[in-house]
């Protein structure tokens, strides 16, 4: 086939990937370079759903987290490049009695729905988190990894190309017909076109959909220069703090609904603070890199896949939001199936059907 992917963040990357692994013909258009999206960012935490009440979204990320490692050494090695991926676990503390027990029973079904291969295991506070910040120990589980997200998108891109994928960057898409895109650069046709601009792809499905599709969510982060190796990642008070394979450690995010500017401001401040006061090695860590990007927010906040209405040819991959880079892969995999009109399982929540049915 001939595939037209529109975004090159890291679903339209992953989206291009998985169509040229199946022999396809793919163009990847994007309106600035590689990466200018919410991919070109610092934190990169892959992370499970608490292992209980399972559902079928519950298992489409557990799949894509147990095949990240696979995935992501097949990038490197492909592409020659560093994607810092690591399944480095996480910790996340236990604030009361009522947590530890929680916690127990979770540790309980973490062996069934887990398969035994990861665990949620009840671990003491670790010496690198404050004794306020964990009065009742920790919850280690080692499902969950990291990776650099603006490194694993240059990396991705750079595994696409070698398997025979143009990326096209300054080519903006103002418009989208039946099998066809347009922009100031001219029209381009092909058999299958997937839009995953991120939050711009909002607006290019728009005019076709019910109800508008998506919004942005911006978030702002921080890399701090600390070595923390293969330390688990920190969950604790909102704040992830990711150590990266690269001698420096993420903390973020924020999540906001409305701002008033792009970039960095005092509510990065706060996050770095918090962080700070978690884990007691960053107190001297220096501020390396203060980052923010826009999240794409499906209208229902879940992933939104499947053919945009009216449009013969056209497929949307967006609303990757507070995850996609833990789903980029298998959301890569199963659009390449769905433009092909294979079988693929997903769950309802994550169909474009679903996100106009209210
Ligand atoms: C502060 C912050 C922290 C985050 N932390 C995590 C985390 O820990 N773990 C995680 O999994 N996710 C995290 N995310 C979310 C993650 O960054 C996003 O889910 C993901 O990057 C979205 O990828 P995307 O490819 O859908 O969109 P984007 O990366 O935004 O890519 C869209 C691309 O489309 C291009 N484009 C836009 N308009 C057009 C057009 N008209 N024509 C052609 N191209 C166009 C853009 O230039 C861009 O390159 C975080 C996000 C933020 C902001």
């Amino acid at each position: 086939m001939q595939v037209i992917v529109v975004g090159a963040g890291i679903w339209g990357l992953a989206c291009a990937y998985a169509c040229a692994r199946r022999g396809d013909h793919v163009t990847v258009y994007d309106a600035g370079r590689v990466g200018d999206g919410a991919s070109g960012g610092i934190v990169g935490a892959l992370a499970p759903h608490v292992p209980d009440q399972w559902n079928p979204k519950k298992q489409f990320q557990f799949e894509a987290l147990e095949t990240a490692g696979a995935f992501w050494a097949e990038v490197d090695a492909l592409s020659g490049m560093a994607s810092g991926y690591g399944r480095i676990g996480r910790l996340q503390p236990l604030l009361s009695e009522k947590a530890v027990e929680l916690a127990k029973a979770r540790a309980m079904s973490a062996v069934d729905l887990w398969h035994g291969r990861y665990h949620w295991q009840l671990e003491d506070r670790p010496e690198t988190m404050s004794e306020s910040s964990a009065p009742f120990g920790v919850v280690h589980d080692t499902l969950s990894g990291r990776l650099n997200p603006a490194a694993a998108t240059t990396a991705l891109a750079a595994a696409c190309r070698a398997k025979g994928v143009q990326v096209l960057e300054s080519h903006a898409v103002v418009e989208l017909a039946n099998n066809s895109i347009t922009g100031p650069w001219g029209t381009a046709t092909a058999d299958a076109v997937i839009v995953s601009a991120g939050v711009a792809g909002f607006d290019l499905i728009a005019p076709q959909t019910p109800l508008h599709p998506g919004t942005g969510v911006k978030g702002q982060a921080a890399l701090l220069d600390l070595d923390m190796g293969d330390h688990p990642q920190i969950y604790a008070d909102g704040v992830y703090i990711i150590p990266h394979a690269n001698g420096s450690v993420a903390v973020g995010s924020t999540s906001e609904n409305t701002w008033e500017a792009d970039g960095t401001d005092d509510k990065l401040d706060t996050v770095i603070a918090k962080a700070r006061a978690i884990c007691p090695l960053l107190a001297d860590a220096a501020v390396k890199v203060r980052w923010s990007g826009i999240r794409p927010k499906a209208r229902r906040r879940d992933p939104m896949l499947g053919p945009v209405p009216n449009l013969r040819g056209v497929h949307a991959a967006l609303g990757a939001f507070k995850i996609g880079f833990g789903l980029s892969h298998k959301i890569g995999d199963v659009v390449a199936a769905q433009i092909h009109g294979d079988p693929v399982e997903i769950p309802e929540s994550f169909t474009l059907d679903w996100h106009m049915a209210k």
